[in-house]
């Protein structure tokens, strides 16, 4: 049975997910969870750095409930906007 948090290639292979510690290379700190019960989409995004390294991104959303509806059906991403920027005004 497949893993609704995991992405499958076309052969039906599991395709690794990000985990915390790539996700942390590319320079987020945080991941943006999702509220995906119908109706309510709340979004908000949780610091992560203090979570393990080899925790894979999707995974983040089993440990999250959302505060407006109680539901326990998050998705979560990486968050890019908190990340340095790469450039600044001069
Ligand atoms: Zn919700």
């Amino acid at each position: 049975m497949r893993n609704p948090r995991r992405s499958y290639d076309e052969n039906g292979n599991e395709i690794r997910p990000m985990d915390l510690a790539s996700m942390r290379e590319h320079g987020a700190r945080s991941v943006m969870a999702i509220c995906q019960r119908h109706g309510c989409g709340h979004e908000s995004s949780i610091n992560v750095e203090n979570w393990p390294d080899d925790m894979p991104v999707p995974d983040v959303g089993l440990k999250l409930k959302c505060s407006k509806c109680g539901s326990k059906d998050i998705k979560t991403i990486p968050d890019w906007s908190d990340r340095e920027p790469l450039m600044g005004l001069r």
